[in-house]
């Protein structure tokens, strides 16, 4: 395995067979090896830095039937909310306040925000803050609407395409069609956004070889950002007696991201915090380095429930920024409050 590993460290890949073959066969010993070679490269690029986003869930009202999700339209038991612009922006300057310099809006696929009202939003946040980055988490959408978010400002998108595999993404998106997903995720990269992809782990019926192909499609595709995080089931949905993903198999997949895609922007998620009460410094000494604290407004906080006992609903957003901090430094890294761009992205060095 040593020798698998040192391979995928020097060329950044391997192929199909050989990615299972690593998967399968590590060992404890095997697994400390991957996470130190992740770590070595995580820091060769971004050093000691754990870049912050200020994550801001403006919508919990969704037309999708995501199977694992418990804001999926379906669940009648969802407590629905809408922040107003107003609410957005003091969220904002809340959050500038506290030193962020990068705004995730996310939410689910809300009919209520046309086009318009998402262009309004963008550029209220950019005339008031204009070094800030503003990164755009609401699904699918046409080319043409992403185009304009795109033009009002909007420099990130994150559309994790959830699983590689078309039959297991069918059989949890009864509502979705997997090759629209795929094709959202180039148009995104095509029009000049900073993009993220990424995927659950321990699905119900997902094997190692999904995630191989979960891989090799990010190895494809390049994104600038990958989101990978732990499936965490939700009471009130058809899954809630599934078993979930772990922190081990979410690490080791991180790691091994880290190292297919040295210079990617690889969030430890608040999925992997809510699985174990150190799962985000887990994360981050496999080798990510994003961390994305929540900036919404407490009262919704509990609301924006995608899977049960998510963290930190009660915390104030200077608490969370500050506990945020003490747990980066005491993993051994340093917050780093800049926009925090993918450095191949910042340095142009993408080719089209
Ligand atoms: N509507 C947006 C945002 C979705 S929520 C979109 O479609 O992209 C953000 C992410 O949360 C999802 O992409 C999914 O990967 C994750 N998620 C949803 N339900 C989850 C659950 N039960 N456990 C863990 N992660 C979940």
């Amino acid at each position: 395995m040593k020798k698998l590993i040192d391979k995928l460290y020097e060329l950044n890949n391997l192929d199909d067979k050989e990615l299972l073959e690593l998967l399968k066969g590590m060992n404890e010993e095997d697994i400390i090896y991957l996470k130190s070679k992740a770590l070595e490269v995580r820091k060769k690029y971004y050093g000691n830095k754990v870049y912050l986003r200020g994550l801001i869930e403006f919508t919990n009202y969704c037309s999708r039937d995501c199977m694992y999700c418990g804001i999926q339209r379906g669940n009648s038991l969802a407590d629905r909310y809408r922040l107003s612009l107003e609410e957005i922006m003091s969220a904002c300057k809340m959050g500038y306040e506290l030193g962020y310099r990068t705004f995730v809006l996310q939410g689910g696929e809300d009919g209520y925000y046309t086009d318009d009202k998402i262009v309004k939003i963008i550029t209220s946040i950019k005339n008031k803050y204009p070094e800030c980055a503003i990164t755009l988490s609401i699904g699918e959408k046409p080319y043409k609407s992403y185009k304009e978010y795109y033009k009002a400002g909007a420099d990130r998108y994150l559309l994790r395409h959830e699983t590689a595999d078309k039959k297991l993404y069918e059989s949890l998106h009864p509502t979705g069609s997997f090759e629209n997903r795929i094709k959202c995720l180039w148009n995104l990269k095509e029009i000049g956004y900073q993009v993220g992809a990424g995927f659950m782990i321990g699905l119900p019926n997902q094997t190692y070889e999904h995630y191989v192909k979960d891989l090799r499609f990010l190895k494809e595709l390049e994104p600038h950002m990958v989101g990978i995080g732990p499936f965490i089931p939700h009471k009130d949905t058809l899954l809630a007696k599934e078993k979930g993903g772990t922190v081990e198999m979410t690490t080791v997949l991180l790691s091994i991201i880290r190292l297919m895609l040295p210079e990617v922007l690889l969030p430890a998620t608040t999925a992997l915090g809510t699985l174990h009460p150190t799962g985000r410094e887990k994360g981050l000494k496999a080798g990510a380095n994003v961390v994305m604290p929540n900036l919404s407004p407490i009262s919704v906080r509990e609301k924006y429930a995608l899977y049960d006992g998510k963290i930190c609903t009660g915390d104030e957003a200077a608490e969370c920024r500050m506990c945020i901090e003490r747990r980066i430094n005491s993993a051994g890294f340093s917050v780093d409050l800049s926009r925090g761009d993918n450095i191949l992205w910042r340095d142009r060095r993408y080719v089209y």
